[in-house]
C-alpha cells in the first residue's frame, strides 16, 4: 500500500471543537434535559417545566423561575468554557454547583437549533437570543430562563441515526428529570410531551426545621410510588470518623427486584453511578438477600467536597473519592443500621 501522505497540523474550527465536545456530553435528548435542568437548579429555580416534542428530538424546552441571565451575557452563556460558577482552581476543588465546565450550552447549540429567552428581576422585558443567527430581540416572559433546543443532531445525521423510538427517548428524558426530582423535593417539576402533561411533582414545602427524610419520603412517594416508601425504611447515619452523612431510604429485603432499576445514589446532591456505592449498599443486604435479587434504595451522601473529585467525567455521572474505603463503610453501616430493626423483628418472628 502507498505510504499515507502527511497532512499539515492545523487548529480545528471552533464549531467543530464544540461538535466534538458535544459527542461526550450530548448522547441523546435525555442528556440535554439533564444539562438544562442542572442549569435551572444552579440558577435557584423553584419550579421547572420541561416540554418535549417527539421524545425530545424535535423540541426540548426547559423553563425555570431562576435568577435569569442579563442581556449582555446571553451570547457569553453559549460560548465554550464560559461559566459563572467557578473562577479558579480553589473554587473548582470546592464546587457546590451542578455545573462548572461551561461546556453544555456551547455543545448543545452546536448540534441543534438553540434559543435562550431570559429575564432578570426588575427589567421591563426579557431577551431572546437565537444561537445560530446570533439574533437578539426583546421578548415577553416572567423572571427566569427558557432554553429551547430544536432538531437535535440535525447537522450530524450519523448521530441522529443512533436515536431510538420517540417513546424510548421520552422514557430516558423522564428518567433524567426523575433523578433531579429525587434530589430536590423543594423544587416543583412538570413534564409535558406533545402538549400533554405526563408527570408533575409538586414542590414539598420545606420550612425551618422540616425533617429532611420526611420531605424526601413525600417526594419519593410522588416520583417512585407509594409502594417504594411503604416497603422501605428511613436511613440516617453520620460516621463519627469520616464525618460522612448518609440519609434516604433503603428497601426492605422483600421489596428487592430482579433488576437494579430502583437504585438511586447521590453525592452532595448529584446523581452518580458508582461501583463503590452500589457495592456498599448491596453488601448491607448480604445475609438477607439471596441470589441476584437487587435491593431498592435512594441514598444521599454528604461528604466534604474536598474529599470527592467531580471533574472526572464529562457528564459528571461518575466521581472519584479520595478515600473510597471510608465511603464504602459509611454507606454500608448506614444501610445496615436502618435494616437492623426490621431484621430483628423478622428473626423474632421466625423464633416465635
Ligand atoms: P456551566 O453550567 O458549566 O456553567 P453551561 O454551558 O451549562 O455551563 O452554562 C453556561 C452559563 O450560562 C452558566 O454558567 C450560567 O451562568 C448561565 N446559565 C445557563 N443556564 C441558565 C439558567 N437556566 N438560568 C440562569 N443562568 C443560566
Ligand atoms: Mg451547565
Amino acid at each position: 500500500a502507498p505510504a499515507p501522505q502527511r497532512r499539515a497540523i492545523q487548529d480545528l474550527p471552533d464549531e467543530l471543537i464544540s461538535q466534538i465536545a458535544a459527542g461526550e456530553v450530548v448522547e441523546r435528548p435525555a442528556s440535554v434535559v439533564r444539562e438544562l435542568v442542572d442549569n435551572a437548579l444552579d440558577a435557584g429555580a423553584t419550579q421547572i417545566t420541561v416540554r418535549l416534542l417527539a421524545g425530545g428530538v424535535r423540541l426540548i424546552s426547559v423553563e425555570d423561575d431562576g435568577c435569569g441571565i442579563p442581556r449582555e451575557e446571553l451570547p457569553v452563556a453559549l460560548r465554550r468554557h464560559a461559566t459563572s460558577k467557578i473562577r479558579d482552581l480553589q473554587e473548582l476543588e470546592h464546587v457546590g454547583t451542578m455545573g462548572f465546565r461551561g461546556e453544555a450550552l456551547a455543545a448543545i447549540a452546536s448540534v441543534s437549533e438553540t434559543a435562550i429567552l431570559s429575564r432578570l428581576d426588575g427589567e421591563d422585558n426579557g431577551w431572546l437570543l437565537e444561537a445560530r443567527s446570533g439574533e437578539l430581540r426583546p421578548a415577553a416572559r416572567n423572571r427566569g430562563t427558557t432554553l429551547e433546543v430544536k432538531e437535535l443532531f440535525f447537522s450530524t445525521p450519523a448521530r441522529r441515526k443512533f436515536l431510538k423510538s420517540d417513546a424510548t427517548e421520552l422514557a430516558h428524558c423522564i428518567e433524567s428529570v426523575r433523578r433531579h426530582a429525587l434530589a430536590r423535593p423543594d423544587v416543583g417539576f412538570s413534564i409535558w410531551h406533545e402538549g400533554k402533561l405526563v408527570e408533575q411533582w409538586r414542590a414539598v414545602p420545606m420550612g425551618e426545621g422540616t425533617d429532611r427524610n420526611e420531605a424526601l419520603a413525600r417526594r419519593l412517594s410522588d416520583v417512585l410510588g407509594a409502594d417504594f416508601v411503604a416497603s422501605s425504611i428511613a436511613v440516617l447515619r453520620t460516621s463519627a470518623s469520616s464525618g460522612i452523612t448518609v440519609y434516604g431510604r433503603a428497601g426492605l429485603p422483600d421489596a428487592a427486584r430482579s433488576r437494579p432499576d430502583q437504585q438511586y445514589c447521590y453525592v452532595n446532591g448529584r446523581f452518580v453511578r458508582d461501583k463503590v456505592l452500589t457495592h456498599a449498599a448491596k453488601s448491607a443486604y448480604e445475609d438477607v438477600l439471596h441470589g441476584h435479587k437487587q435491593p431498592i434504595y435512594a441514598l444521599y451522601m454528604e461528604i466534604d467536597p474536598a474529599r470527592v473529585d467531580v471533574n472526572v467525567h464529562p457528564t459528571k455521572i461518575e466521581v472519584r473519592f479520595r478515600d473510597s474505603r471510608e465511603v464504602h463503610q459509611a454507606i454500608k453501616h448506614a444501610v445496615e443500621d436502618a435494616l437492623a430493626a426490621p431484621r430483628a423483628a423478622l428473626l423474632a418472628q421466625a423464633a416465635g
